[in-house]
């Protein structure tokens, strides 16, 4: 009786073991790469054609290989970075494992040229799934040009689980992103399709990404510095103000190596905590260096993912370096509104008093318009709008405030600058956590949530300013250009009418360029970015709510410029609100339909001592 177990022929282990290396054409960019940087090389081009799915061709200026290497380099486990096991934790170099070549050769059509300084000549070799094809004497620079043809050509199934050539690109430029953000002492070349994406010559590492991810990101940058004995921590940050709705360019190197850390990026997030709006990221390079024993890189057959052995502190250090940085360039927001002004405060503020900031603005202010002020329809809040609440919850408990009735069409006179017994009750109001801001009212005690009340109050501000006859528009003296993709192009296509109308002016729309020649007064130029990122990302999810575009600009800046959770308030600016608030048409509700405060009923307040 013959035994049931077989071993697999080679060729079968084979291109098995290389489904764990190879998914993608990715990986095989990310391998190549790895495998020129190791090799010492100062300059690697890169060269794909449909997605890597026909060809990839890495070429580098590294130290090459002897004849005998080129033809064991293709051998499993065959590497020259390690002999013994316990040189794996103390390793410098990119590859350990000696799998890729054999993986990558056991799936594709390879072709390498190599060839060490020592000789006057170098070496072929042609593979195709494991096969030694061909291995002869050539003519060929010093270094080594690898050529991957027809990744999958044997696994009919691999290569039907490919994605369109399209994403296969982009995760080869997400790959190609970050070796090239490790390394930007290296110049890198790299072509797709016959065409050049990008040339990055050798530099420091904001200019490497400012030649990646384009010019506008200089201004955004921000250092990060900080030298422990656990680690080194190096990069930089994105200010606060550029945080995107996408996840966009988040990069952890640890010596040299990008790493997905789910757990870090949690750690910049609570740095981040309170400057930016929680649906939102921040754009982060950092970079660790660390003794290679502290850390454990071998848990993840890709290598994306690692192991540290002191995580916890890691995780403090990074959290505080980074606030640190955040603080001292400044871009943290100062507690006072009064000290900066500029920063996060959409309005003139200037020339107010100090006991008195307010974070409430006159309606009809407007810089360019001295004769708006007069037509506005604000309702000038008096003393019975603010009784009105009083009066409604009395009569119906919690949500009659939102009757407030709205009165158009009234006198308009400066609101709440400086709010006097006159004008508006003075309230006795407090904060809570920089978040809420407390009254009493007759029938208990009211709570509002600041940066809802803020949203709803600017919401409806710039809904009026918006639909007042002709927008106005703020010109700049440099246009801005702003880069979208193409599908995002094309929706900013789609409203540049409504958007003409509401104050902005572009200079030339390219294919994934806009330049902005005039923006709205309501909001500033640094805000620009956002706003239409916001309003592309509403546009998206909106596209059956049926909003006129002014309506989701207004609601959009309204998110964007109100007071973040976060901020204290001092008892002006917290009178001016809840002042402003009660002014509104619909005050209960944010422009994105949240309440905007509750009220807990003396009867509730009563019962808890019961
Ligand atoms: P690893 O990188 O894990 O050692 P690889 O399969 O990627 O395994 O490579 C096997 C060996 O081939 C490497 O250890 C190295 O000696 C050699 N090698 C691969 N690529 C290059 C290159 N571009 N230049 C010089 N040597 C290379
Ligand atoms: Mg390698």
């Amino acid at each position: 009786m013959t035994g049931r177990i077989k071993l697999l022929p080679d060729h079968v282990a084979n291109q098995i073991a290389a489904g764990e290396v190879v998914q993608r054409p990715a990986s095989v960019v990310k391998e190549l790469l790895e495998n020129a940087i190791d090799a010492g090389a100062t300059h690697i081009q890169l060269i794909v054609k449909d997605g890597g799915k026909t060809l990839i061709q890495v070429v580098d200026d590294g130290h090459g290989m002897s004849p005998l290497d080129a033809r064991m380099c293709f051998e499993r486990h065959a590497t020259s970075k390690l002999s013994t096991a316990e040189e794996l934790y103390a390793l410098k170099t990119k590859g350990f494992r000696g799998e890729a070549l054999a993986s990558i050769a056991a799936i594709s059509h390879v072709e390498m040229h190599t060839r060490i300084a020592e000789e006057e000549v170098g070496t072929l070799v042609r593979i195709a799934g494991s096969e030694v094809e061909d291995q002869q004497t050539v003519a060929t620079p010093i270094g080594t040009s690898i050529l991957v043809k027809n990744l999958f050509y044997n696994v009919p199934a691999r290569r039907n689980f490919l994605k369109s050539n399209s994403v296969e690109q982009r995760h080869i430029t997400d790959e190609f992103h970050r070796v090239a953000l490790a390394h930007p002492e290296i110049v890198f070349h790299f072509y797709s399709n016959g065409s050049e994406l990008f040339h990055l010559p050798k530099a420091n590492l904001r200019k490497r990404i400012v030649h990646i991810f384009g010019t506008k990101f200089n201004e955004k940058l921000v250092p990060v510095s900080e030298d422990t004995q656990v680690a080194g921590i190096s990069g930089f940050l994105c200010k606060p103000e550029f945080a995107r709705k996408t996840r966009g360019e988040q990069f952890f190197f640890v010596n040299n190596r990008f790493i997905k850390s789910p757990f870090l990026h949690h750690a910049v997030m609570s740095a981040f905590e309170g400057l930016i709006r929680p649906d939102t990221y921040p754009g982060y390079f950092i970079y660790f260096q660390m003794d290679p024993a502290s850390i454990d890189v071998n848990i993840h057959p890709t290598k994306t993912e690692i192991k540290f052995n002191d995580d916890q502190t890691l995780y403090a250090i990074l959290r505080s370096s980074l606030k640190h940085s955040l603080g001292q360039f400044n871009v943290a927001p100062v507690l006072d509104f009064e000290k900066d002004p500029s920063l996060d405060t959409p309005y003139a503020y200037q020339g107010r008093s100090v006991s008195q900031p307010g974070i409430s603005v006159d309606p009809g202010f407007n810089p360019f318009k001295g004769s708006v002020a007069g037509k506005s329809d604000f309702k000038q809040v008096t003393k019975q709008a603010w009784e009105a609440l009083y009066v409604g919850l009395k009569d119906k408990e919690s949500d009659a405030a939102s009757t407030v009735e709205w009165e158009s069409s009234e006198e308009q006179k400066a609101l709440f600058q400086k709010p006097d017994a006159a004008e508006a009750p003075t309230v006795q109001t407090f904060q809570l956590k920089q978040k809420y801001i407390v009254t009493s009212i007759k029938s208990g005690m009211l709570i509002i949530n600041q940066n809802r009340a803020h949203q709803r109050v600017l919401y409806e501000k710039y809904l009026l300013e918006l639909h007042q006859d002709s927008a106005v528009s703020q010109q700049l003296l440099f246009p801005l250009s702003l880069s979208f993709s193409k599908s995002d192009m094309q929706i900013i296509r789609s409203m540049k009418e409504d958007l003409l109308a509401l104050g902005f002016q572009f200079g030339d729309i390219k294919k994934e360029q806009l330049s902005i020649s005039g923006i709205p007064v309501q909001i500033s130029e640094g805000e620009v970015g956002i706003v239409i990122d916001d309003l592309l990302a509403q546009k998206k999810e909106g596209a059956v709510r049926k909003a006129t575009t002014s309506d989701l600009l207004a609601r959009t800046m309204a998110r964007a410029m109100a007071i973040k959770n976060g901020f204290s308030l001092d008892a002006g600016s917290q009178q001016a609100l809840v002042n402003d608030l009660f002014a509104c048409k619909e005050s209960a509700v944010s422009p994105f339909n949240k309440n905007v405060y509750v009220v807990v009923s003396e009867r509730d307040i009563d019962n808890k001592f019961n």
